[in-house]
């Protein structure tokens, strides 16, 4: 079975996160909106209407190139990049060419285990274009539509050098960008909902020192289907090697429901956008106090944060990881710890029984009713003992559905603490005293026995007693009987 190298680079559209478009005051909250219903003369292009930069959008893809840590280049200019094509009213597309945003970066990130590095070769702002409607809305029959109101939406396009080489690393590429963006405030970087886009260019070859031909393919909406269709193509490549054929360099899309990529050739090839800077639009000079404001405004970087809470709080590399992937959970976590500072416990309930509420209500962090000072609050009096673990999972349970604080939910539930140890070394050994049956089965070797005592207990106590300090004291009592 001979080797092959496999090299992909992606090419990622984020959307800025502006209230109105990048060269006009049209608003941007487009998702549901009748189709449209938000354009303006500037936006469709009439003849006589000029761009006006929105300063906002050209802040947050400099704030984007720098948290890749790229080189800015001192001046931004605007090229128009025409193709004809139904959903593009101008005729082309306002974009950058020679002079992008930012150059040279790169972004880190955990791949099985190992930290990677991938060369961010540029980062620009460009304008979306519109979309074609080919169902609904009441079109007749066998006919398009387009919705022009996407047209004109701020984008910034992160181009990567080739230095991916599995479906899986380029996943885990993803999963970064979309963080760092996320946590900067410049996307939402909700794939799903088409505010983070990805183009792939895969090659195979079968030997190191070469590329393959590089096949672009396109359509690609989620996380998921990234990594199916980079996964198919790289099959489809080798076959193709493998049978002695030769891999032709094109353009394919995704097909989602077959699982398959398709051939779009003739449509997308050769391409000849016929470059021009925009007359419309003048260079923008970015001074170097531009760039140290905005670069003031940084927070602490997901892989950044990821790292100090392996250091500062002993946490493992996957751990950490999750805790820092959005950056609302990690703010829950530290200003949880202000409350309660045992990292590995509350690590542990953050993982399990918070994400997992969170799920079931399929709400985010920042929606959800509990409090970082309330969950803290609930593991300390699990710590201390004075509520057992199942005890506060409920209570838990009804914080993230109708809020309020711990001591509340205990009154309202008649949930009372557990005094001591004394009162349950008490209840202990008033079921051994009751239950001579059980007693004698168990020291006869019947193990089921001694459940039946914890049972027991644990029904006297209306289950506010830990069921292993329970065991533990039963063991000790039977022991001492002996
Ligand atoms: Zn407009």
């Amino acid at each position: 079975m001979a080797d092959f190298y496999v090299t992909i680079g992606l090419e990622v559209h984020c959307q800025l996160l502006t209230k109105t478009k990048l060269f006009c005051r049209c608003g941007t909250d487009y998702i549901g909106k009748d189709p449209n219903t938000l354009v303006c003369p500037v936006c469709m292009g009439i003849p006589g209407s000029l761009p006006v930069l929105n300063q906002k959008a050209l802040e947050l893809a400099i704030k984007t190139a720098l948290a890749l840590r790229c080189e800015i280049l001192p001046q931004v200019v605007f090229h128009r990049k025409n193709y004809f094509y139904p959903d593009l009213p101008k005729g082309y597309q306002i974009s950058q060419y020679n002079f992008p945003i930012g150059t040279n970066g790169f972004v880190e990130f955990f791949a099985q285990g190992t930290k990677k590095r991938v060369r961010i070769k540029r980062v620009h702002v460009e304008e979306d274009a519109g979309k074609l409607v080919h169902e609904g809305l009441g079109l007749p029959p066998h006919s398009s539509g387009v919705d022009f109101n996407r047209c004109g939406i701020p984008l910034v396009e992160v181009v990567t050098e080739p230095d991916l080489h599995s479906p899986e690393e380029a996943r885990e590429y993803l999963v970064m960008l979309r963080s760092v963006v996320r946590y900067i405030g410049a996307s939402d970087g909700n794939m799903e909902e088409g505010s983070l886009r990805c183009d792939a260019n895969v090659s195979v070859s079968q030997s190191s020192l070469e590329l393959g031909t590089k096949v672009e393919v396109k359509n690609m909406n989620s996380f998921r289907s990234v990594f199916r269709a980079l996964q198919y193509e790289i099959e489809r490549q080798k076959k193709v090697i493998l049978e002695g054929g030769a891999v032709v360099q094109e353009t394919r899309h995704w097909d989602e429901r077959e699982g398959v990529t398709v051939s779009a050739r003739g449509k997308e090839e050769a391409e000849d956008y016929r470059y021009f800077p925009d007359p419309d639009l003048l260079p923008v000079a970015i001074t170097p106090e531009t760039i140290a404001g905005i670069e003031k405004t940084l927070p602490e970087l997901p892989l950044e944060r990821r790292e100090r809470f392996m250091v500062e709080y002993e946490l493992t590399e996957g751990e950490a990881g999750i805790l820092t992937q959005e950056r609302e959970i990690a703010d829950f976590f530290e200003a949880c710890l202000m409350e309660f500072r045992k990292p590995r416990l509350v690590c542990n309930w953050m993982l399990t029984e918070v994400l997992k509420n969170l799920n079931e209500l399929n709400i985010g962090i920042t929606q959800s009713r509990v409090t970082p000072e309330s969950l803290g609050e609930l593991i300390k009096m699990v710590d201390r003992k004075e509520i057992s673990g199942t005890i506060a999972k409920s209570i838990l349970e009804e914080m993230f559905t109708s809020g309020g604080k711990v001591k509340e939910i205990m009154a309202r539930k008649g949930i009372s603490f557990i005094t001591s140890e004394k009162e349950l070394e008490r209840i202990a050994r008033e079921a051994i005293e009751k239950n001579p049956q059980s007693v004698a089965d168990y020291l006869s070797g019947k193990e089921k026995a001694l459940h039946f005592l914890i049972g027991q207990v644990m029904k006297t106590t209306r289950g506010q007693a830990d069921p292993e300090t329970v065991k533990s004291l039963l063991l000790k009592e039977l022991r001492s009987g002996e």
